[in-house]
């Protein structure tokens, strides 16, 4: 394994909130290198002891009691360089601190990513070196294109790790052992059998003073075209022969460039923004009004998008991606509708409801709702759950992600054309969102947002 991060941006929000907490966990359950040494760059005047501070401070606020248990530890690990990621020379000097291959883990703000990938080809990375470059993956396209082609200056596309650290949650990777190890559903994951796909992301909090990130990305920036697609490609992609990274990721990309380039946006698509209300946590203002939005961006809190995918397994089925914040319920999942039964032998004004096998992403649980004969009248029905609760994982998503990259195992990794063909899909929609198709709606803070859970209906 490799024995040394470079965490260039080491003083910010996600690697307070996420990575050190992750690298913290793994400590504690034993699962790093004894001798991964963590070199932290950003540009704050920062030497290693207050560096270590801020390591210990951060996993105290962020991190689970394991990860606590692990800050001293962990904090021991780390070294701090005071950089420019931009500057090469800032690069060269956090691995002249050691010696081998190295991961570089761009912990950034995307507009930095370009020009500290251009730092990193001029340096030059030690053999065997991986980098980890964080979400967003360009603003578009055209972005995504450019920055896979910076990249590939610096490093072959095996050692270029996109995370995504939807993939390294327990239920997503629970997707490939529920359909590719059970004889039971993969007969029946099909067009005949399946009425709709919903993959949800709601959740209750609202802007949690993220203004600055989140105003110039919006909810299908934010979520779906990385997290909620990327989960879609699980639920709909053909059985790989073997969980190689080549063949998971090439069925991925098949899957992603069967789906059809939205060409009705405003009846594919709905996008609103939170009005003041009584959410979950107490009362909200305004999205508009909140501390560091600019409402004339128009930026969106609610998303939703119905996508089709032109393949003989699921023509005519819709998927239906959807997340907002701000909402009444949380309500993360997969939801996997069946078509209702061709023939019901039972009474007059039974109407049962279809099945549905539900993925929870947060908390991770599967659920299968059946119908069965009810108690008192003989041949009435009625409907049950079987639900089954999975045990937590040890390692947290953010963990597993860090744990392939140090692995050099890219699976739960994005590829390049994965990433681009995600920007194909979603492009046209922000395109259109632009010029006002379809117009913002309204939703208040604590609703259930502005359409219902079953938007659209089903196409029959
Ligand atoms: P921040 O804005 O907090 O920036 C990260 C750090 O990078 C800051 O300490 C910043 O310093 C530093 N930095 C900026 N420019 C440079 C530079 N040229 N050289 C060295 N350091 C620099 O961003 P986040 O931590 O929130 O996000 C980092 C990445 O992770 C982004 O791509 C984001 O989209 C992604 N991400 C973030 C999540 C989160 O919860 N925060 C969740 C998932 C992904 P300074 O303050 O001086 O600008």
């Amino acid at each position: 394994m490799i024995s040394r991060m470079i965490v260039l941006g080491a003083g910010g929000d996600l690697a307070a909130r996420l990575l050190l907490p992750a690298l913290a966990g793994l400590r504690a359950h034993g699962r790093l290198p004894d001798d991964l040494a963590i070199v932290g760059v950003d540009r704050a005047a920062m030497d290693d002891a207050t560096f270590r501070a801020h390591v210990r401070t951060a996993v105290g606020v962020h991190g689970d009691a394991a990860a606590r248990s692990a800050a001293e530890a962990l904090a021991g690990s780390c070294t701090y360089r005071r950089g420019d990621a931009t500057d090469p020379d800032a690069l060269r000097a956090a691995l002249a601190d050691g010696e081998g291959p190295a991961v570089v883990y761009l912990a950034l703000p995307p507009p930095v990513f370009a020009p500290a990938i251009r730092a990193a080809a001029e340096a030059g990375l030690p053999e065997g070196s991986r980098m980890v470059v964080e979400k967003p993956f360009g603003e578009d396209l055209a972005s995504a294109q450019a920055l896979n082609a910076l990249l590939r200056d610096v490093l072959p596309e095996d050692a270029i790790h996109r995370v995504d650290h939807f993939l390294g949650k327990q239920t997503v990777q629970n997707l490939l052992g529920l359909r590719f190890a059970n004889r039971l559903f993969e007969p029946i994951w099909n067009r005949e059998h399946i009425e709709r796909v919903d993959v949800v992301w709601d959740e209750t909090l609202a802007l949690e003073g993220r203004a600055g990130y989140y105003d110039r990305a919006g909810a299908l920036r934010d979520m779906i075209q990385n997290h909620l697609l990327q989960v879609l490609t699980l639920v709909a992609m053909e059985p790989p022969p073997t969980l190689h990274e080549r063949d998971l990721r090439d069925r991925k990309v098949d899957l992603l460039r069967s789906i059809r380039t939205p060409d009705d946006v405003a009846a594919q698509t709905v996008r609103a923004r939170y009005t003041a209300g009584d959410a979950v946590g107490g009362p909200v203002p305004d999205y508009a009004s909140e501390e560091g939005v600019d409402p004339a961006r128009g930026t969106e809190t609610f998303a939703a998008v119905t996508l089709w995918v032109d393949t003989w397994r699921w023509s005519g089925v819709p998927f239906t991606l959807r997340s907002g914040k701000a909402l009444g319920a949380l309500r993360q999942e997969v939801a996997i509708r069946f078509r209702p039964v061709p023939h019901l032998a039972f009474g007059q004004g039974q109407h049962p409801e279809p099945n549905v096998l539900l993925l929870g992403l947060a908390p991770d649980r599967l659920e299968l709702s059946v119908t069965v004969n009810g108690p008192g009248e003989p041949f009435t029905v009625e409907e049950v759950t079987l639900a089954a609760h999975l045990a937590p994982q040890d390692v947290s998503a953010y963990g597993r992600v860090i744990l392939d990259v140090l692995a050099g195992d890219p699976t739960l990794s994005i590829r390049g054309d994965e990433a681009e063909e995600c920007w194909r899909i979603v492009g046209p929609i922000l395109d259109a969102w632009r010029t006002g198709v379809p117009g913002l709606r309204d939703y208040t803070a604590g609703s259930d947002g502005p359409v219902s859970p079953g938007w659209p209906p089903p196409a029959r």
